[in-house]
């Protein structure tokens, strides 16, 4: 990480205080509502941004925090819900993927004839698989072994403005993008990161499990920061 330019993303409060706490130099610049800080941890350069919760403002505030701050790397971090019964809160799953979880289309059904999310069928943006940077794959994944008590993944995110909170649904969902959680920002992350080309990747700790009633807890976005802490005052070179 030496040398470059990071900017380091999450959408709610819980999910980029700590790591705007540890900031040396830091300084804030708010636009459009969207609030940015730089500084630095140890010989790393960062933008701590936060996105604000959805796809709408993951977009924006990325492509806001690229044509502003120039970052070589782009990372969004937060909460996620697991949709397989294997993964558990305190699990972090490393997106070497990304895909739309939330964008369909259907069959027409005339007045009177209820509705079936289950024929709904994924639409082109829907289709779309984004990558996530594979040298940055794999040094995280090296990291978080080495320091995480808890399962590394590396696999789909899932992304899209949705809380899944039926088991069949789920089931359903994940029979179809083969994703292993659900957030509401990393789809735009990855979207807007590859139109510019800046290699990105989405980090995500598990909150929450609907498929094993494990109930969300937020307080997982405070130990995903301390690990980002750690990493960057480790001296990784890229
Ligand atoms: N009440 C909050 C939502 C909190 S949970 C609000 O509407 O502002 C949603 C946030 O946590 C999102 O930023 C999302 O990325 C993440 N998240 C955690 N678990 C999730 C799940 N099971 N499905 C979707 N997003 C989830």
């Amino acid at each position: 990480m030496k040398n470059k330019t990071i900017l380091i993303q999450g959408a709610m409060d819980i999910e980029v205080e700590y790591l705007i706490a540890q900031l040396e130099k830091k300084e804030k610049h708010t636009i459009a509502g969207y609030e940015f800080y730089t500084g630095y941890i140890h010989t790393s350069k960062l933008i701590v941004s936060k996105t604000l919760v959805g796809v709408v403002n993951a977009t924006t505030s990325t492509t806001i925090g690229i044509m502003t701050f120039q970052p070589d790397i782009v990372i969004n971090q937060g909460i996620a819900g697991a949709h397989k019964s294997n993964i558990h809160i305190g699990d972090i799953i490393i997106g070497k993927k990304c895909c739309n979880i939330n964008a369909f289309s259907m069959p027409t059904k005339h007045k009177g004839y209820s509705s079936n999310p289950f024929e709904w069928e994924p639409n082109k943006r829907g289709e779309e698989i984004q990558s996530g940077d594979e040298k940055l794959v794999s040094t995280f994944k090296e990291f978080f072994e080495s320091y995480n008590e808890n399962t590394i993944y590396t696999g789909t995110l899932g992304s899209g403005d949705v809380f899944n909170r039926e088991y069949d649904r789920i089931t359903w969902l994940q029979n179809r993008f083969n994703h292993l959680c659900e957030d509401m920002e990393s789809i735009g992350t990855y979207s807007v990161c590859n139109r510019f080309k800046i290699p990105r990747i989405g980090i995500r700790i598990v909150s929450n499990n609907e498929l094993t009633n494990e109930r969300l807890d937020k307080e997982q976005a405070v130990i995903l920061q301390k690990l980002f802490i750690d990493f960057f005052n480790e001296i990784f070179s890229f």
